[in-house]
């Protein structure tokens, strides 16, 4: 996308969100000073703050979001990664797989979910009569942490606006949050999983639904009912889309 283009975006997209806060904060305000009349809830305030981040109105292309994050440093995790872990499968895909982070397997290979729960991310997209190419798949973190320990909010941080753009570039009917940590990151929110899954929420516009992360399936066989569960919602979901 020329340059121009790309900072006019960038400026509707910071008026947007300026305008969205100005709501947010007048709400609060009168639900301060007692008004009535308004919905002042806090869950309208909360789904009012995810309007400032619905997608641009002319999106970049994946490849342009790739060569902006280069070979990243932004954070600590640059040096000890083997690979950047970007993310794979249709760019123009209806649904989208958001996972944690990339483990040995995909810091090994620069692809996300190739592992031994990646083997059961497969299975799990095929069961709903996708394939891994007409899904795309990503995750919150793009390298791996040491250990594969949790990643730090400054490391969460120096990502996020790279997933937002992904997202935004992809423009999926829908976003399946895989595990505790996806749904907890993009829906902001400390609730657990074993709570959150299984309902739709917002992110960006885009309805997402949370389910059980498939490493936590492989240690815990009988919740994969759950999430067939939640597989059988997300279909119906991306059925109703399509008709
Ligand atoms: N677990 C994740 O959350 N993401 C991957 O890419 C692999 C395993």
């Amino acid at each position: 996308m020329p340059l121009r283009s790309q900072n006019s975006n960038k400026a509707r997209i910071e008026d947007f969100a300026a305008t969205v806060a100005e709501i947010e904060n007048t709400l609060r305000h009168l639900a301060a000073t007692g008004c009535r009349g308004f919905d002042c809830s806090e869950t309208s305030l909360k789904t009012i703050k995810t309007w400032g981040r619905k997608i641009p109105f002319a999106p970049e292309t994946l490849k342009v979001i790739r060569n902006d994050l280069g070979d990243c440093r932004r954070c600590r995790l640059s040096g000890s990664r083997k690979n950047i872990v970007f993310g794979s499968g249709d760019p123009h895909a209806k649904l989208v797989f958001v996972g944690e982070g990339p483990g040995y397997e995909e810091d090994q290979r620069g692809e996300p979910f190739v592992g031994a729960a990646g083997q059961l991310l497969t299975k799990i997209i095929h069961a709903i009569d996708y394939t891994r190419e007409q899904v795309y798949i990503c995750n919150i973190i793009k390298c791996r942490p040491p250990k594969n320990r949790n990643p730090r909010p400054d490391e969460i941080k120096a990502c996020a606006p790279f997933l937002e753009r992904q997202i935004a570039a992809v423009k999926p009917d829908l976003i399946c949050a895989l595990g505790t940590f996806a749904a907890q990151t993009l829906l902001e929110t400390q609730k657990p999983i074993s709570k959150l899954r299984g309902s739709f929420y917002q992110y960006m516009g885009i309805r997402l639904l949370p389910t059980y992360h498939p490493a936590f399936l492989l240690r815990n066989p009988a919740k994969k009912r759950d999430v067939w569960e939640d597989m059988k919602k997300l279909m119906q979901a991306l059925n109703q889309n399509s008709s």
